[in-house]
Protein backbone atom coordinates (compact mmCIF):
# COMPACT_ATOMS: atom_id res chain seq x y z
CA UNK A 1 0.00 0.00 0.00
CA UNK A 2 1.10 3.71 -0.96
CA UNK A 3 3.02 5.34 1.85
CA UNK A 4 0.11 7.71 3.32
CA UNK A 5 1.06 11.51 3.05
CA UNK A 6 1.52 13.81 5.55
CA UNK A 7 -1.20 16.24 4.91
CA UNK A 8 0.22 19.38 7.50
CA UNK A 9 3.53 19.58 5.23
CA UNK A 10 0.69 20.92 2.69
CA UNK A 11 -0.66 23.68 5.37
CA UNK A 12 1.13 27.07 5.37
CA UNK A 13 0.89 29.60 8.35
CA UNK A 14 0.57 32.98 7.48
CA UNK A 15 0.58 35.52 10.69
CA UNK A 16 -1.59 38.51 11.57
CA UNK A 17 -3.73 37.11 8.78
CA UNK A 18 -6.64 38.53 8.34
CA UNK A 19 -5.65 40.41 11.54
CA UNK A 20 -3.21 41.04 14.20
CA UNK A 21 -2.72 37.80 16.34
CA UNK A 22 -4.10 34.89 14.37
CA UNK A 23 -2.18 32.39 12.62
CA UNK A 24 -4.39 32.16 9.45
CA UNK A 25 -3.74 28.03 8.00
CA UNK A 26 -3.22 28.47 4.09
CA UNK A 27 -4.60 25.39 2.69
CA UNK A 28 -4.06 26.61 -0.69
CA UNK A 29 -1.11 24.25 -0.89
CA UNK A 30 -2.75 21.49 -0.38
CA UNK A 31 -5.40 22.25 -3.42
CA UNK A 32 -2.79 22.84 -5.39
CA UNK A 33 -1.22 19.13 -5.14
CA UNK A 34 -3.16 16.71 -6.63
CA UNK A 35 -2.09 14.04 -4.01
CA UNK A 36 -2.54 15.92 -1.26
CA UNK A 37 -5.82 17.10 -2.30
CA UNK A 38 -7.18 13.57 -3.42
CA UNK A 39 -5.67 12.47 0.07
CA UNK A 40 -7.95 14.68 1.84
CA UNK A 41 -11.33 13.77 0.08
CA UNK A 42 -10.05 10.57 0.33
CA UNK A 43 -9.38 10.94 4.30
CA UNK A 44 -13.18 12.01 4.62
CA UNK A 45 -14.75 9.43 2.94
CA UNK A 46 -12.88 7.13 4.85
CA UNK A 47 -13.61 9.09 8.47
CA UNK A 48 -17.45 8.51 7.67
CA UNK A 49 -17.22 5.69 5.50
CA UNK A 50 -19.93 3.63 7.35
CA UNK A 51 -22.63 6.14 7.42
CA UNK A 52 -25.44 6.41 5.20
CA UNK A 53 -25.39 9.82 4.12
CA UNK A 54 -27.85 11.59 1.49
CA UNK A 55 -25.79 14.93 0.98
CA UNK A 56 -22.84 16.44 2.37
CA UNK A 57 -23.92 20.28 3.43
CA UNK A 58 -20.78 22.63 3.19
CA UNK A 59 -20.24 26.33 4.53
CA UNK A 60 -18.78 28.95 1.97
CA UNK A 61 -16.48 29.53 0.73
CA UNK A 62 -13.53 27.51 1.84
CA UNK A 63 -15.76 24.45 2.84
CA UNK A 64 -17.36 24.79 -0.73
CA UNK A 65 -14.36 22.79 -2.05
CA UNK A 66 -13.72 20.13 0.03
CA UNK A 67 -17.42 19.32 0.49
CA UNK A 68 -18.18 19.31 -3.00
CA UNK A 69 -15.74 17.28 -4.43
CA UNK A 70 -16.38 14.65 -0.87
CA UNK A 71 -20.18 15.04 -2.00
CA UNK A 72 -19.26 13.83 -5.75
CA UNK A 73 -16.88 11.03 -4.65
CA UNK A 74 -19.83 9.74 -2.54
CA UNK A 75 -22.13 10.02 -5.02
CA UNK A 76 -24.47 12.05 -3.07
CA UNK A 77 -26.01 15.81 -3.15
CA UNK A 78 -24.45 19.35 -2.10
CA UNK A 79 -26.40 21.86 -0.32
CA UNK A 80 -24.91 25.62 0.47
CA UNK A 81 -25.07 27.37 3.20
CA UNK A 82 -24.12 30.95 2.52
CA UNK A 83 -23.84 34.56 4.31
CA UNK A 84 -26.67 37.22 4.60
CA UNK A 85 -28.42 37.51 1.42
CA UNK A 86 -26.43 35.22 -0.85
CA UNK A 87 -29.01 32.23 -1.88
CA UNK A 88 -31.72 33.18 -4.24
CA UNK A 89 -34.82 31.69 -3.18
CA UNK A 90 -36.65 31.65 0.64
CA UNK A 91 -34.41 30.79 3.04
CA UNK A 92 -34.10 29.81 7.02
CA UNK A 93 -31.07 31.94 8.94
CA UNK A 94 -29.61 31.89 12.23
CA UNK A 95 -27.83 34.22 13.81
CA UNK A 96 -24.47 33.17 16.11
CA UNK A 97 -21.80 34.56 17.83
CA UNK A 98 -18.44 35.46 16.90
CA UNK A 99 -15.41 36.82 19.07
CA UNK A 100 -16.53 40.23 18.65
CA UNK A 101 -20.02 40.96 17.19
CA UNK A 102 -22.51 38.32 15.34
CA UNK A 103 -22.82 36.67 11.89
CA UNK A 104 -25.89 35.23 9.98
CA UNK A 105 -25.97 32.36 7.65
CA UNK A 106 -28.89 30.84 5.68
CA UNK A 107 -29.96 27.77 3.98
CA UNK A 108 -32.92 27.55 1.50
CA UNK A 109 -35.83 26.74 3.18
CA UNK A 110 -36.64 23.85 1.00
CA UNK A 111 -32.47 21.91 1.08
CA UNK A 112 -32.82 19.63 3.43
CA UNK A 113 -36.40 17.83 5.39
CA UNK A 114 -37.28 15.82 8.12
CA UNK A 115 -34.48 12.67 8.84
CA UNK A 116 -32.25 13.42 5.80
CA UNK A 117 -29.35 12.21 6.82
CA UNK A 118 -27.02 15.18 5.89
CA UNK A 119 -22.82 15.53 6.61
CA UNK A 120 -21.20 18.80 7.92
CA UNK A 121 -18.32 20.08 5.79
CA UNK A 122 -15.88 22.55 6.62
CA UNK A 123 -12.11 23.57 6.22
CA UNK A 124 -10.91 24.65 9.49
CA UNK A 125 -12.52 24.11 13.09
CA UNK A 126 -11.55 26.65 14.94
CA UNK A 127 -14.23 28.02 17.77
CA UNK A 128 -16.71 26.20 16.60
CA UNK A 129 -19.34 28.79 15.99
CA UNK A 130 -19.79 28.37 12.48
CA UNK A 131 -20.37 24.44 12.91
CA UNK A 132 -22.57 25.23 16.01
CA UNK A 133 -24.45 27.98 13.46
CA UNK A 134 -24.86 24.94 10.75
CA UNK A 135 -26.12 22.41 12.85
CA UNK A 136 -28.56 24.89 14.36
CA UNK A 137 -29.83 25.87 11.17
CA UNK A 138 -30.15 21.53 10.33
CA UNK A 139 -31.95 21.30 13.27
CA UNK A 140 -34.45 23.12 12.90
CA UNK A 141 -34.70 21.71 9.36
CA UNK A 142 -35.33 18.42 11.55
CA UNK A 143 -32.14 16.74 9.53
CA UNK A 144 -29.99 14.26 11.03
CA UNK A 145 -26.69 14.85 11.69
CA UNK A 146 -24.71 11.89 10.72
CA UNK A 147 -21.38 13.47 10.94
CA UNK A 148 -18.94 16.82 11.09
CA UNK A 149 -15.70 16.77 8.80
CA UNK A 150 -12.87 18.90 9.03
CA UNK A 151 -9.77 19.18 6.96
CA UNK A 152 -7.93 20.82 10.09
CA UNK A 153 -8.67 21.16 13.68
CA UNK A 154 -7.20 23.92 15.66
CA UNK A 155 -7.17 21.55 19.21
CA UNK A 156 -6.64 24.26 21.48
CA UNK A 157 -9.30 26.71 20.80
CA UNK A 158 -11.69 23.76 22.49
CA UNK A 159 -14.16 23.77 18.91
CA UNK A 160 -15.34 20.33 19.71
CA UNK A 161 -16.74 21.39 23.29
CA UNK A 162 -19.16 23.42 21.09
CA UNK A 163 -20.09 20.43 19.02
CA UNK A 164 -21.22 17.87 21.73
CA UNK A 165 -23.15 14.46 20.98
CA UNK A 166 -21.86 14.88 17.02
CA UNK A 167 -19.48 12.52 15.65
CA UNK A 168 -16.60 14.99 14.61
CA UNK A 169 -13.63 13.92 12.69
CA UNK A 170 -10.87 16.03 11.34
CA UNK A 171 -7.72 15.32 9.55
CA UNK A 172 -5.40 17.63 11.05
CA UNK A 173 -4.94 18.43 14.63
CA UNK A 174 -2.85 21.38 16.00
P1 LIG B 1 -15.04 29.14 13.94
O1 LIG B 1 -16.46 29.58 13.79
O2 LIG B 1 -14.30 29.96 14.95
O3 LIG B 1 -14.90 27.65 14.22
O4 LIG B 1 -14.30 29.46 12.59
C1 LIG B 1 -14.51 28.66 11.54
C2 LIG B 1 -14.38 29.35 10.21
O5 LIG B 1 -13.42 30.40 10.16
C3 LIG B 1 -13.94 28.33 9.23
O6 LIG B 1 -14.91 28.31 8.20
C4 LIG B 1 -12.58 28.73 8.75
O7 LIG B 1 -12.60 28.82 7.34
C5 LIG B 1 -12.30 30.08 9.35
N1 LIG B 1 -11.11 30.11 10.23
C6 LIG B 1 -11.09 30.37 11.55
N2 LIG B 1 -9.86 30.39 12.04
C7 LIG B 1 -9.04 30.12 11.02
C8 LIG B 1 -7.61 30.00 10.86
N3 LIG B 1 -6.76 30.16 11.90
N4 LIG B 1 -7.11 29.71 9.65
C9 LIG B 1 -7.95 29.55 8.60
N5 LIG B 1 -9.28 29.67 8.66
C10 LIG B 1 -9.84 29.95 9.85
Amino acid sequence: MAKELDLKKFIRDIPDFPKKGIVFKDITPLLKDKNAFKASIDGLAKAFKDKKIDAVVAVESRGFIFGAALAHQLGVGFIPVRKKGKLPYKTKSVTYQLEYGTDTLEIHEDAVGPGVKVLIIDDVLATGGTLKGVADLLKVQKAEIVGVGFVIELGFLKGREKLAGLDVNALIRY
